[in-house]
């Protein structure tokens, strides 16, 4: 029932992109409030203003408050500084989605660059833990954190991604255990293939590469994924989905 979504506080970080743009998006369609937070301030902008009009063509009254903030999840200085930034009346977050991550280059162990393994672990596992302690204090809430399949089964070249989602996977289950007889929710979203600037920047920029990835499959696309979050976002209050595992249907 999207009713349940109608006038909720999200917070979705990465979502000047792919997933978490298109789950902004949605969430504004359906008259929630959302923050949006990503490095890039431009991009940012223009998803901001996708959600104002899209809550416009909704017709809905509950919702339609959009911030745009700068923030580099990796980095703790600027974490610390975030509350100050968001305004006054958007700072009551129902919903938190941990969705700012990537992957950059899928080379070999012992040919990965260090400081790319520390900024990957920074950005997609320990970012995850971000306001989880200002939601326990909360009476109601929901953290939905963005795993993957890579979270579930190791590849070859993957080493430092898969280890990275693992660690989500990991996070995910231990926050939904400690959480139990709370009204705080915990779900995982765990997609296969899905077609977003991630598909290029996991090949540092090389299109043609990225594109074979997807030959002979229809990849996912983020409307699919940023579907399944709102989804998940709009059940019960006492219906918990601990994960949604979606796949392309023909990838194996
Ligand atoms: P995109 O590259 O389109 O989006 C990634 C988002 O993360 C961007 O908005 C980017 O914004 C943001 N981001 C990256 N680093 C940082 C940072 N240090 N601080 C703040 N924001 C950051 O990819 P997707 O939408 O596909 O990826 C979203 C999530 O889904 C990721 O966690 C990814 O691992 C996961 N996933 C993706 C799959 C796929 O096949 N595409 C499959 C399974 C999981 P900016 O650059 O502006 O900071």
């Amino acid at each position: 029932n999207a009713s349940r979504i109608l006038g909720k506080t999200v917070l979705i970080t990465g979502a000047s992109s792919g997933i978490g743009a298109a789950t902004a998006v949605l969430f504004a369609k359906g008259g929630a409030n959302v923050i949006l937070l990503a490095r890039r301030q431009d991009a940012l902008a223009k998803v901001a203003e996708a959600c104002a009009a899209a809550h416009k063509e909704s017709g809905l009254q509950q919702g339609g408050k959009f911030a745009h903030i700068q923030l580099d999840v990796s980095d703790r200085a600027q974490i610390a500084l975030l509350w100050s930034k968001v305004p006054q009346d958007l700072r009551d977050v129902d919903i938190l989605v941990n969705n700012a991550g990537f992957v950059k280059g899928l080379e070999h162990v012992g040919d990965i660059n260090e400081d790319e393994i520390d900024a990957m672990f920074a950005t997609n596992s320990f970012a995850n833990s971000f306001h989880t302690t200002d939601f326990k204090k909360k009476q109601s809430g929901h953290v939905i954190n963005l795993g993957s399949i890579a979270g579930i089964e190791p590849y070859a070249g993957g080493s430092i991604y898969t280890a990275t989602k693992h660690a989500v996977n990991a996070f995910s289950g231990s926050l939904l255990r400690e959480l139990v007889n709370t009204p705080i929710r915990v779900t995982e979203i765990q997609p296969g293939m899905v077609e977003t600037e991630f598909s290029i920047v996991r090949f540092r920029g090389d299109e043609s590469a990225a594109k074979k990835v997807y030959e002979g499959l229809e990849p996912l696309t983020a409307e699919d994924i940023a579907e399944e979050i709102v989804w998940a976002a709009a059940r019960p209050p006492h219906v918990n989905i601990a994960s949604v595992l979606v796949f392309p249907v023909n990838q194996a």
